[in-house]
């Protein structure tokens, strides 16, 4: 029994910590990992009798008849010091220290649901006996198997009873005490025929014979307990219980046991067994069983809980690392976080990541095609260039070259190429907001860092983060339109002086004084000015054409590579714990989880040291 303690408790202390407290822990409470003792067998055979010299405590109802008609579901545990009680399932918190009453309460809880009739119910009665004498052990005791129904039971008695005792015992984990009285025949031994069906191969299955002392003058049960009339993997038990002139007298445990004792002892025919006879014997025999069973669930049990473990610490370190307490260490771990954040949006434009070719795709493609749209001829068509020279002259026609005709024309033109710049600094802009939220929703899911999903964990870093770059890369786009549009209009300002002097002089035929004034706004000389003014006008296109990406990227994606967090940096240094505190509140739910992760982790370590310092005892 020592060995059997010893070894439940440091059980109970692993199993505590994972089943009984676990919430939806994938492991077995204690009560699972450990067997369950079952006794089985004809009514009146003596089962309540075994299983209450079995726990060392007068408290089960016994007698002739019908006396057991629910199952009853005790569970015995062990207390460290104090005096012992009972509970019973229905009754939660009542503690009966008074064993009598506690077989008063389970005939009463009995009849509570069967009536006062001979009725059975499959319904059990839990009770739980605690005390510094017992080993934490399920046993159940169960409702006689009958042949026949009686006193207006229904017939189909017989068959309700066998099937509720063979729902306990058919589960693999249910030791079996097949109980046969020694005064009838073996052959027509319910327990032996009930439990040969779940437990074909006898491993775990424990004959136990009982009323041996009542057995008919001239007979006795050595062929029995010998195992030639019926052969079982486990030896034969015999044992003597309480008659019931004695149940009547109140002859205790004690006594009944010194007595069953001497029994075997004196009487010839057993004296060659009494050292494998008797409830003591039956309860070592049942311990080392249960020793022996229990080492063999230990691996299982090892296995499961390191797994869960592994599971734990996954879970865990996929939850990130709680937030710091101090001020320092919060201010160290949104850093920590925004450089992460940072170093991904980098990636993106630098290629590991995708998506920064789009920003070429803007240069190469939309700006050429958006310039191109401009369609320059047309603005430049004979209507147009008359209309602007004539109206450059004003009320003096020109009379060399018409200098501020020409002006007015390239102007125009030019001025218009202020639209695709603008539109590539807005296009470039989209793009790199775009790259903001992959990289910020990346922060929040790599699985990749150690940083894993910290700004999923802190959705008010997220939100202030993703919206402090946001805000950065507006400036820098203000600024960069500002920029751009500027080279456009340092075009308008300055002529290029050399691309008039180039020009084959015949095209300043128009300002040959020689030539008629009414030359001057004819055809030719004005689709010369236009051919001109194009040629002029789509050199400056090709020139913005490279220089607007120059400005782009100076003013936006190159700014925003340097100091896309720099105003968020400045504003974070001057913030207060508390202020910390809030950028890193995590959702509660995600708190919680870590807090109960992490103790349940604590517990499977605990068990973990238990169960190895069991599989490593002796
Ligand atoms: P159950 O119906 O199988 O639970 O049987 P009980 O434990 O209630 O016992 C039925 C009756 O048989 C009771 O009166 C007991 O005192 C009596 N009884 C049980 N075992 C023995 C035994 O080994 N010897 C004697 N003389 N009587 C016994
Ligand atoms: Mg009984």
């Amino acid at each position: 029994m020592e060995n059997l303690i010893a070894l439940v408790n440091r059980l109970q202390r692993a199993c505590t910590a994972l089943g009984d407290h676990g919430e939806e822990s994938s492991l077995p409470t204690l009560w699972d990992a450990l067997p369950t003792i079952a006794v089985v067998g004809g009514q009146s055979s003596g089962k309540s009798s075994v299983l209450e010299s079995i726990v060392g405590k007068d408290f089960l109802p016994r007698g002739s008849g019908i006396v057991t008609r629910r199952p009853l579901v005790l569970q015995l545990h062990l207390i460290e010091e104090g005096r012992e009680y009972a509970e019973f399932g229905h009754l939660p918190r009542k503690r009966f220290t008074d064993f009598a009453a506690v077989r008063k309460e389970i005939a009463d809880e009995t009849d509570r649901e069967t009536g006062r009739s001979k009725q059975i119910s499959s319904v059990p009665i839990y009770l739980s006996i605690y005390s510094p004498n017992v080993v934490n052990l399920t046993l159940i005791d169960l409702p006689g198997l009958t042949k026949v129904a009686v006193e207006g039971q229904p017939d189909s008695i017989v068959l309700d009873i066998e099937n509720m005792v063979r729902s306990y015992i058919e589960k693999p984990n249910c030791i079996i005490l097949a109980i046969s009285p020694a005064n009838q025949d073996l052959a027509t031994s319910d327990a032996i025929k009930i439990s040969r069906e779940v437990d074909p191969k006898g491993e775990r299955t424990f004959g136990v014979l009982t009323k041996i002392d009542l057995m008919d003058k001239g007979t006795d049960a050595v062929d029995m307990l010998e195992g030639k009339s019926y052969k079982l993997q486990f030896p034969w038990i015999g044992v003597v219980n309480r008659s019931q002139a004695d149940i009547n007298k109140n002859v205790d445990m004690i006594a009944a046991r010194r007595r069953e004792r001497e029994y075997f002892s004196s009487t010839p025919e057993y004296r060659h067994l009494a050292n494998r006879m008797g409830s003591e014997h039956l309860g070592k025999v049942l311990s080392k069983h249960l020793e022996s069973v229990i080492k063999s669930r230990i691996p299982g049990l090892q296995s499961l809980i390191n797994k869960t473990i592994i599971e734990l610490e996954t879970e865990l370190s996929r939850l990130g690392k709680p937030i710091a307490t101090d001020a320092g260490g919060k201010l160290y771990m949104i850093m920590e976080i925004c450089r992460s954040f940072d170093g991904n949006f980098k990636e993106h434009l630098d290629g590991v990541r995708p998506g920064g070719d789009k920003i070429y795709y803007v240069f190469d493609n939309q700006l050429p095609a958006a310039l191109k749209r401009l369609q320059f001829d047309k603005q430049l068509s004979m209507d147009n260039v008359r209309k602007l020279i004539t109206e450059a002259d004003g009320y003096q026609p020109h009379l060399i070259a018409p200098e501020q005709g020409y002006r007015r024309l390239i102007e125009s033109s030019i001025v218009s190429m202020k639209g695709p710049a603008e539109a590539a600094v807005d296009a470039v802009h989209a793009i790199l907001k775009e790259l903001i939220h992959k990289a910020i929703s990346e922060t929040a899911a790599s699985s990749l860092s150690f940083l894993a999903t910290e700004l999923k964990q802190y959705p008010s870093l997220r939100v202030e983060v993703s919206n402090a770059a946001v805000e950065s890369l507006e400036r820098m786009r203000d600024e960069s339109k500002k920029a751009t549009l500027q080279l456009v209009e340092m075009e308008c300002s300055y002529l290029t002086v050399d691309f008039f002097r180039k020009l084959p002089q015949d095209i300043e035929k128009g300002g040959n004084p020689t030539h008629s004034i009414f030359d001057r706004y004819n055809d030719s000389y004005l689709r010369r000015i236009g051919s001109n003014v194009l040629s002029y006008v789509n050199m400056v296109c090709a020139t913005l054409r490279n220089s607007i990406p120059k400005s782009v990227v100076y003013g936006q994606v190159r700014e925003a590579k340097r100091s896309l967090l720099d105003h968020f940096f400045t504003d974070l240094g001057k913030k207060e714990g508390k202020q910390l505190g809030t950028l890193l509140d995590e959702d509660p739910a995600i708190m919680q989880r870590r807090i109960s992760l992490a103790k349940r982790l604590e517990l499977y370590r605990a068990a973990q040291t238990e169960i190895d310092s069991v599989a490593w005892s002796k």
